[in-house]
């Protein structure tokens, strides 16, 4: 495994749609293990392919929360889950929307306010090509859509609803 570089706007890659993957073979598991590499060093919660510049449906995401029965307990420690998706769609997004605050690896010194639906179900397939069927919600859900967005050549910019800059610090500049 080896981390690979981000590429940032304007890159043109990440205005393009990214092609289907139809070979599960070595080289999409050597992609697989950098872009987890990749998404751990940056550190972020999800990338998808196109952000390491290969035009390709794949993503991963490693996320997890702490449950609602251990919201107390300060040394509560997330353990975080692996999901790498091959060729994902999101179907069934639901009618109620949340709105919340997007950073993006690809998009650094910003993060904006996104309205997206609150629950998804993502369809693909697994790193093997099974197919696969996930039904997620809340910041999960929001990770999944913005992730696949990704693979249209759409960035969470061009839905934001409001933009802020953030400084130095990552703090955003009022
Ligand atoms: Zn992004």
């Amino acid at each position: 495994m080896a981390p690979r570089k981000i590429i940032t706007v304007p890159n043109e890659t990440l205005k393009r749609k990214a092609r289907k993957v139809t070979s599960f073979g070595p080289e999409l598991q050597t992609l697989i293990d950098d872009m987890v590499e990749t998404m751990r060093v940056a550190p972020g919660v999800g990338l998808a392919a196109p952000q390491i510049d290969v035009p390709l449906r794949v993503i991963v995401i490693e996320y997890g929360e702490v449950p609602e029965d251990k919201e107390d307990d300060e040394d509560y420690e997330v353990v975080p889950d692996l999901y790498t998706i091959v060729n994902p769609e999101i179907k069934k997004p639901s009618s109620e929307t949340l709105l919340g605050i997007e950073g993006c690896l690809s998009i650094p010194g910003i993060v904006a306010e996104v309205e997206r639906a609150e629950s998804v179900t993502v369809v693909g397939q697994t790193r093997h090509g099974q197919e696969m069927k996930l039904k997620v919600s809340g910041w999960l859900a929001r990770i999944f859509q913005h992730e696949v967005d990704h693979l249209d050549g759409v960035l969470f910019t061009d839905k934001a609803v409001r933009v802020f800059r953030l400084d130095e610090e990552g703090e955003i500049v009022e």
